[in-house]
């Protein structure tokens, strides 16, 4: 982590929770965190608990995120949910293009680039979810992969766009499966994206949070959050229980 950028958690609960459930993660993520946040911590709910989860976060200094937003503003897009839609509720961030929407949702480059857009046009911070697949990365192709990722969003947005944005690296392969990147692999992806967007905008690069995403854990996630690249994370799993995401908040400092 740098001292320069304001540290940022998020869990994404994916599909799962329940009212009761749900209030006694949030109930303890409260209990357990000081009042004063350093940085950011996100909870990303599923659409219909996002109500719920605002009141239940009220008092507290962490933040509602959503887990896709349509690339639609509004209209005859049945089942889909806009990016005002998820403001009217209290959300500040929104996941795009995280690897199981890419991958179970069709979801490519150009759409997870005008979903990034519409949550910026709501005033919602995009989370964008690049990461190659394990195929690829035995190809030698992360680099390849997630700077063309990062492009799609860059060619249709621009640069400036990412002063509200966050990155999370994702490495498929590592994303719930209990294999994590060693954190010099992830260190050097994260490098990589950032030395790519300081080629466009040196300060947009610099303080732009770049985070990581794929199995982490209370025991790993101290080496991740060492480097000098690497804001924070993107937690799945290890955010339905209090104790194992605030094991991993502390390892970030809160
Ligand atoms: C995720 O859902 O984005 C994720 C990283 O999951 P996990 O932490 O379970 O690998």
């Amino acid at each position: 982590m740098s001292p320069s950028r304001p540290t940022w958690v998020a869990g994404n609960w994916k599909m799962q929770g329940s009212l009761a459930g749900n209030a006694a993660l949030v109930t303890a993520l409260k209990a357990g965190l000081p009042k004063a946040l350093k940085g950011e911590i996100v909870l990303c709910a599923p659409y219909p608990y996002l109500e719920q989860v605002a009141r239940l976060l009220s008092g507290s200094e962490m933040t509602l995120g959503a887990q896709d937003v349509s690339a639609h503003a509004a209209g005859a897009f049945t089942g889909e949910v806009s990016a005002a839609m998820l403001a009217d509720f209290g959300c500040r961030y929104v996941l795009v293009g995280h690897s199981e929407r890419r991958q179970l949702h069709g979801e490519a480059d150009p759409m997870v680039a005008e979903k990034f857009g519409a949550a910026l046009q709501s005033g919602l911070r995009p989370v964008l979810c690049l990461g190659e697949t394990l195929s690829e990365r035995e190809a030698g192709q992360t680099e390849k992969v997630v700077i063309r990722q990062m492009e799609a969003v860059l060619a249709l947005h621009g640069v400036a766009a990412f002063q509200n944005a966050i990155l999370a690296y994702e490495p498929v392969w590592a994303i719930g499966t209990g294999r994590v990147a060693a954190p010099e692999e992830a260190e050097a992806v994260h490098r990589t994206l950032r030395e790519r967007l300081a080629a466009e905008d040196n300060a947009i690069a610099a303080g732009l949070r770049i985070v990581y995403g794929g199995s982490v854990k209370a025991d790993n996630a101290p080496s991740l959050f060492n480097q000098p690249n690497i804001d924070g994370g993107l937690i799945g799993g290890a955010s339905l229980k209090a104790e194992d995401f605030l094991a991993i908040c502390r390892a970030a400092n809160f």
